[in-house]
């Protein structure tokens, strides 16, 4: 008697421990949400970040949110132009992550520059780190040279997406229309020559776990 009721909750422990297998890997396997930031330097009008954020949302299928606002810090603040260097501001940026962000867009409306061939400070519409957790997009350049706010959400946008592949590890990119290409320091033509899209060329750079991430 003994004996059979140990044998029954034996095999009752045997079915629990097998319904738990089958619900557990599911669960267990699924991979750390990935998350991107978006950061505003500065103050920057609801509308550009969500316009960031839609362009960005429309390429991945990963979480793109948008973080509370921070200063823009002293250390990339480049007195003798008044406007930032944005490789200090990505340098930043790595420093201080947002936090369970995989990568970080960072958007404003200051002046940012970085040096260019010899040219110690040039004046940039957005810069990202190849293959690296950063970039940050202004919206400086275009306020000052686009005729219709759709016009300049639309550069703006096509520049974040540009910035963005950077970080998922396109150089530049010569293909006809790809998104990729090198403004070669015209930021306004360069983004209305744009698709908007990353062409095939770029998207076979990816590894296959990031290949699934883009739309
Ligand atoms: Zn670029
Ligand atoms: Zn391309």
């Amino acid at each position: 008697m003994r004996t059979r009721r140990l044998v029954g909750s034996g095999l009752l422990f045997i079915t629990l421990v097998l319904v738990g297998s089958f619900l557990a890997p599911a669960e267990a396997e699924t991979p750390p949400e990935r998350v991107v930031a978006i950061v505003p330097l500065g103050e920057v009008r609801q509308e550009f970040l969500e316009k960031v954020q839609q362009e960005l949302q429309s390429r991945m299928k990963v979480r793109i949110r948008i973080d509370p606002p921070r200063e823009l810090p002293q250390e990339a603040w480049y007195a003798p132009r008044r406007r930032w260097r944005a490789d200090r501001l990505l340098d930043w940026l790595d420093e201080h992550p947002p936090e369970g962000a995989w990568k970080v867009v960072a958007v404003t409306e200051a002046e940012i520059s970085a040096t260019k061939g010899n040219i110690l400070d040039w004046g940039i519409a957005g810069l990202g780190s190849i293959g690296g957790p950063s970039c940050v997009v202004s919206a400086h350049i275009y306020k000052k040279h686009s005729k219709t706010k759709e016009a300049l959400l639309r550069r703006l946008g096509d520049l974040s997406v540009h910035e963005f592949g950077h970080t998922l590890g396109f150089p530049h990119c010569e293909e006809k229309g790809c998104v990729m290409a090198d403004a070669k320091g015209k930021a306004i033509s360069s983004a209305d020559a744009s698709s908007g899209r990353y062409c095939t060329k770029c998207l076979g750079l990816l590894p296959t776990e990031e290949r699934a991430l883009v739309k």
